[in-house]
């Protein structure tokens, strides 16, 4: 019987973990790409629970490492240069792996190679619909969830791990599989978004108020006895950075 096949439009996390996943479930993918050459190493980003969950069903989580630091202090830095300690991902719950995107990709592109200057503007993608017909967008193309969700990432490997289950699960039905993969996504993502809309205060605060916030949480993350505080106060909402929705 043939291999049924799948045409994967872009090499980034979403696009290579796809590819991976489809071969897992018996999918030939054909991958392409329109930028010339790969990216290096990348901005830095956080890998929650969400991610990791899938990245080691997929095999690839050992080779993405893990660049995370325990002494590892955030800098703000001010217009004149002056820097005082900030709150990063290495300070929030959920013990997230901090990493530059190109750890991740690399590794993807490792795996699926065989087989076959920072945004000067910050969008949200909300899309109606991620399919249509045999048609799929997955990761920032259907659903962008933006660096202020720190999700990015995860959703992109995670909604391709569910891909291909769900085409595994519904053999020869792709519409029925793209229908269930939407349904059980789509709740998961939509908490990130709004997440993702929240949190754009956090990263560049809008008001006098979000600044005066922000430099108290940055007071109390700057001694350990306010860190233990602040994590439980934060806890709440990192819980949903740890849900394993691709989980079979
Ligand atoms: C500064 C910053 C910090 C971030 N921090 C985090 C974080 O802490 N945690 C996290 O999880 N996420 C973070 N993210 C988001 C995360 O990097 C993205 O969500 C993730 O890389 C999305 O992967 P993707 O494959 O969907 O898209 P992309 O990585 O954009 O890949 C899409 C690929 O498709 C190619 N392409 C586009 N159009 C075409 C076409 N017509 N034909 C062929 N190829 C095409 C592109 O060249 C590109 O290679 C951050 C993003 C930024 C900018």
């Amino acid at each position: 019987m043939n291999k049924p096949r799948a045409l994967v439009v872009g090499m980034g996390i979403g696009g290579l973990a796809t590819a991976l996943r489809l071969h897992d479930v018996g999918w030939e993918s054909v991958l392409v790409e329109r930028a010339p050459e790969r990216r290096g190493a990348g901005y830095f980003v956080a890998m929650f629970g969400s991610g990791t969950s899938a990245a080691e069903r997929l095999g690839v989580l050992d080779t993405i490492g893990d660049r995370t630091s325990p002494g590892a202090i955030t800098y703000d830095v001010e217009r004149d240069g002056r820097r005082r300690p900030g709150m990063g991902y290495g300070d929030v719950p959920g013990a997230p792996r901090l990493l530059l995107r190109g750890d991740i990709e690399s590794a993807l592109y490792n795996e699926v190679a065989p087989l076959a200057d920072l945004f000067d503007s910050v969008h949200q993608v909300v899309m109606p619909s991620w399919h249509t017909d045999r048609v799929v967008l997955v990761g920032d193309s259907a659903w962008c969830v933006t660096l202020y969700s720190g999700m990015g990432a995860s959703s992109a490997i995670a909604g391709a791990d569910l891909l291909g289950t769900v085409l595994q699960r519904n053999p020869g039905n792709p519409g029925r599989a793209l229908r269930e993969w939407e349904m059980r996504l789509r709740p998961f993502i939509a908490t990130h978004q709004e997440l993702g809309r929240q949190e754009l205060v956090t990263f560049i605060p809008q008001t006098r108020r979000d600044k005066r916030t922000r430099t108290i949480m940055q007071t109390l993350l700057g001694n350990p006895t306010g860190k233990r505080v602040m994590q439980r106060i934060l806890a709440p909402k990192f819980r949903p950075k740890a849900i394993d929705v691709a989980a079979a």
